[in-house]
Formats: structure tokens, sequence, C-alpha cells
């Protein structure tokens, strides 16, 4: 029986056992990767927006957060395949067969990138999808290029991407780009880029590596077909929370409802990070939220 268990290592969770830690609670963290550090792993731009801290990408913030965690005593399983939870019962299956009891339950597992569903998206890991324009801008130098999404991040891609490729196809949903100002004003003048509004990529084509794209425009008869030898999507991300669903409240997408003490709708169980922070997922929040969901519990546990 731990006094509390943590799903997922990212940097809400490992704020959340840094601070339980310090508070003397027996922590137990269960991370489904290989790693800790969730999304900084994809995080290749600077980082210039955590307060008192600058790094040059998300690898560099983790190796300072882990160099902290060092000497902290909470146990971490990594690699671990939550198969359900109980959260009234607050009891823990693992797929390995083990059932873990705890007193509080925390949930920061984050969000992943949504997929467009089409065919080619998979198949094509590896062979031309492109993960990062910062990344991976220079695998992709000289090739044409298609990036999917209408927003920030989607823009912000393209830009990158335009750099060092002749030309970026932008194929985006919507009437209107959603993405800043600052980044759609770049858009205009740039001859390397075509925005192709109220359209949907269909399917991504191609033998060994990707070389076309077929793209549904509105009102067209019927798709038509894009040479490219790249393809990055960016459409948003959704609630890692299939476990949880129907246990607890959530928003219509799935994130976790929580009040300001980080409490969901099921007694002792919290939720911290972007799991539940649908309007301003940022690394500070997510650690901050961590720090209030186990100062919280701390208080519960002596209060009891
Ligand atoms: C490209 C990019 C750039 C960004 N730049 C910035 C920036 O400059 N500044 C900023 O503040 N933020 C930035 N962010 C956002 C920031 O990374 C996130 O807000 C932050 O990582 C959220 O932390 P989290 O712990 O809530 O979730 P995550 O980082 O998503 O971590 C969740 C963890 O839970 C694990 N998990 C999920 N499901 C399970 C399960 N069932 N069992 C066990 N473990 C599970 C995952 O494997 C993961 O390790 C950026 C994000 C991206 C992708």
């Amino acid at each position: 029986m731990h006094d509390v268990i943590i799903i997922g290592a990212g940097p809400a969770g490992l704020s959340t056992a840094f601070w339980c830690d310090e508070l003397g609670l027996d922590t137990l963290v269960l991370e489904q990767a290989e790693q800790v550090g969730g999304q900084l792993h994809r995080v290749y731009n600077p980082i210039e927006n955590y307060l008192g801290l600058k790094a040059r990408n998300g690898q560099e913030l983790l190796a300072n957060f882990t160099k902290d965690l060092d000497a902290a005593e909470f146990d971490l399983w990594t690699q671990v395949d939550v198969e359900s939870a109980d959260l009234k019962a607050r009891r823990i299956s693992l797929r390995s067969g083990e059932e873990l009891q705890t007193i509080a339950i925390v949930i920061a597992t984050g969000v992943t990138a949504r997929e467009l569903g089409v065919p080619g998206e998979k198949e094509f890991i590896g062979k031309g999808m492109i993960e990062s324009g910062t990344r991976d801008r220079q695998l992709f130098a000289g090739k044409d290029v298609c990036v999917v999404g209408g927003g920030d991040a989607a823009v912000e891609n393209a830009l990158l991407l335009a750099e060092v490729c002749p030309t970026v196809t932008v194929v985006h949903r919507g009437k209107k780009l959603r993405a800043r100002r600052e980044f759609a004003e770049r858009l205009q003048p740039n001859n390397r880029i075509t925005v192709f509004t109220e359209s949907v990529l269909t399917r991504i084509l191609g033998n060994e590596e990707i070389e076309a794209v077929e793209i549904q425009r509105k009102g067209g008869l019927k798709p038509f077909q894009l040479a490219v030898g790249g393809v990055l999507i960016r459409i948003g991300v959704k609630p890692r929370t299939e476990l949880f669903r129907e246990q607890i409240e959530t928003d219509e997408k799935g994130y976790i409802a929580v009040n300001h003490q980080q409490e969901t709708s099921a007694s002792m169980v919290f939720a911290v990070g972007d799991v539940s922070n649908p309007v301003a997922p940022t690394i500070s929040g997510a650690t901050g939220a961590g720090a209030t969901a186990a100062k919280v519990i701390a208080s519960r546990l002596t209060a009891r």
C-alpha cells in the first residue's frame, strides 16, 4: 500500500513525485514509456519561458529536472502497462498481473498528438513522415513537402521547412488558419508556401518512401494528387484519459475536470498537467499543478 500512485512521468508527474517525496509521502510513479520526460522528448526548440531556467531543448530541461530528482526516494517503474484503474477503490491493475492499492491517485498522463487516420500515415513513419520541422529540416532539404493543420504548430513548422524546401503546401480543413497573427503574416510574403483551406488530405502515397499526397478540396469533384517527399501533421492533441473515462468528470474532449486543488470528481483522485489543462498547457503549469496536488494530498493524509 502506497500513500500516492502517480500515473505518468512527464513534467507534471515528476513534479508531483518530487513534492510528495519532500513531504514524506510514500510514492510510486508508473510510466509507460522507457524514459521519463513525456513531451519534453519532442521539444527540439529552445525553452525560454520556464522562469529561472533556460534550456536549448526539452532534453536539456529534462536533464535539469532529473538532476534534482537524483536524491529523491520515490519509486519509479518505467515501461509499465496499466491495464485498468478502479478510481473508486483506488486500485490499479497492471498487464503483468500485479494489483496496486493506494490512498491517493494522481493522473498525469498528458496528451498525445492527434492522428489524421488516413491510409499511409502509419505505414510511412520513418519513410517520409516529418516529426518536427526543427529537428528534421535538414533531412528534407530540397524536397517538396506538405504540412497538415492550421494552428500555430502547423504554420510555425511550415515556415521552418520553407527555409530549406522548394515548396511547402499547407492543407487546412477550416476556412481560415487559426495560427496567431505573427505566424500567419509571415506566410503571405513567402512564395514557397501555398495554403489550401477547406481542404483535407485523404491519402499518403508512395512505395519505399512518400511520393505524393491526395488532397480533396471543398467543392472539388474528386481528390487530386500532389507530388511531395515529406508530410508533417499538426492537427492538435488529445488527452490520454481512456483508462479513466466514465469514472470521473471530463469535458467533451476528454480533458479531466479539476478544481483549484487539482481534485477530480472522484475522492482522493487528482489530475495534473496537460491532461486536465485544455486551455493553457505549459511546463510551468504542469509542474505547478504537481506541487499543488502533493501539498493537498499531504494535508489530507495528516488530517486522517
Ligand atoms: C514541440 C513542443 C514544444 C513545446 N514547447 C513548450 C515550451 O516552450 N514551453 C512550455 O511551457 N511548454 C512547451 N510545450 C508543452 C509542454 O511540453 C507540456 O505542457 C508538458 O510536457 C506537459 O507535461 P505533462 O506531464 O502534463 O504531460 P506529458 O509531457 O505529456 O507527459 C505525460 C506522461 O505520461 C505518460 N503516460 C501516458 N499514459 C500513461 C499510462 N496509461 N500509464 C503510464 N504512463 C502514461 C506518458 O508516457 C508521458 O511520459 C511544448 C510541447 C511540444 C510538443
